[in-house]
């Protein structure tokens, strides 16, 4: 391909002339046509009217061959959900004749169920011609039913449960908050590529919560993530619920997640001393022994661990205040509740501790240990 040249001899001389475009007479520059003759032979994309939309109309789904596309988290939350379905839509139907397309979409007319849109499609026919515009006058037509993770979700499906327990006392409030907001993300971040991603059911008692979760995968990974962050202990079984389609044996999952009686500022025993919780993470649990008045990092695996044992809770603490701060002499504080006056050692204390400061101390076998500051 190239340019439509006729070779012409005048004079002796060789000269090339732009031949005639065939179709319109214009001077042709693409396989004797002109560049507007060529574009409307080679149109950019082709694409049928009118067009049906299906889509969930709980979730703003958009049925595609092979299943359902699911909108994004933050188009979901829109008003307006029919941009993005139909970007959805015209994804799979436009079909493109050369690379690099540019779409725009106009709205012409929107009713209820219909909508008249002009799709504006800019790109070059050959490289060797400049860009052009080409219009498309499209129909979309709506039609609304139910997605499978939503017909799943509705129908109260489950493959897993995943159980919240704490030992020997009730979940904290904090906790609760924590667990559910953990459960949305990871679940929100699984539902584009998950079809179960779901929670069909949110129960919570005095023993703790539950959670019935449309897919196995995703009660694990969430499971996962609790083990670490509480270093909580952790116990799965399955129990046969049938057989599917191929006779293949069904089992549902049950994960139970206990979380220690200590959480975060409660006081353990770690080798028979006296400690506070200040951390629980994937690295393990990190006190501060107020005997050693040192911070320590220990793993579940460790044998420390098979140590440690609850001691009490964080409202055990107890409020001072600094009444009298003379270098070289014992430290005088007050419990501001009983206004007793106590004398500690002032190595205890940091050296720019002043009198009037408000400091907190555990009290255990009439012992005093001063807290670290917060
Ligand atoms: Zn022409
Ligand atoms: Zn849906």
């Amino acid at each position: 391909m190239g340019q439509t040249l006729i070779d012409l001899e005048i004079c002796g001389r060789l000269v090339q002339l732009k031949a005639p475009c065939y179709q319109c007479g214009e001077p042709a520059v693409l396989d004797g046509v002109c560049s507007e003759c060529y574009d409307k032979e080679h149109p950019l994309i082709e694409v049928k009217t009118p067009l049906t939309l299906h889509a969930c109309k709980s979730c703003g789904s958009v049925k595609i061959p092979g299943g359902w596309k699911k909108l994004t988290f933050a188009s979901a939350d829109s008003d307006d959900l029919w941009p993005h379905q139909l970007d959805i839509l015209l994804d799979i139907e436009v079909k493109p004749l050369v690379h690099g397309i540019e779409l725009t979409i106009e709205e012409e007319k929107r009713l209820d169920r219909v909508l008249h849109i002009i799709l504006k499609a800019l790109g070059q026919s050959h490289k060797d011609l400049p860009p052009h515009e080409e219009q498309y006058s499209v129909e979309v037509r709506f039609s609304y039913g139910t997605c499978d993770t939503c017909g799943m979700k509705s129908g109260g499906y489950y493959e897993a449960t995943l159980q919240i327990r704490v030992d020997e006392r009730q979940l904290t409030e904090e906790e609760e908050d924590d667990i559910v907001r953990i459960v949305t993300e990871m679940t929100i971040a699984q539902y584009e590529f998950d079809d179960k991603a779901f929670v069909s059911k949110i129960t919570s008692d005095k023993y703790g919560m539950n959670f019935q979760m449309g897919s196995d995968h995703l009660c694990r990974s969430i499971a996962d993530v609790l083990e670490s962050r509480y270093l909580a202990e952790r116990k799965q079984n399955y129990k046969l619920v049938g057989q599917d389609k191929g006779g293949k044996d069904k089992y549902r999952t049950t994960i139970l997640i206990r979380l220690h009686r200590f959480g975060i500022g409660d006081f353990v025993r770690v080798l028979d001393k006296p400690c506070q919780v200040i951390e629980m993470s994937k690295g393990g649990l990190t006190y501060f022994d107020l005997v050693r008045r040192q911070r320590f990092t220990m793993n579940p695996k460790s044998s420390k661990w098979r140590t440690l044992e609850y001691l009490t809770a964080k409202d055990e603490k107890r409020e001072f205040m600094i009444t009298t701060r003379v270098y070289g002499q014992p430290v005088q504080l007050m419990d501001s509740k009983t206004f007793e006056i106590t004398e500690l050692d002032e190595s205890l204390f940091d050296d720019d501790i002043e009198a009037g400061t408000t400091v907190y101390g555990l009290i255990i076998d009439e012992d005093f240990y001063l807290l670290p500051r917060e």
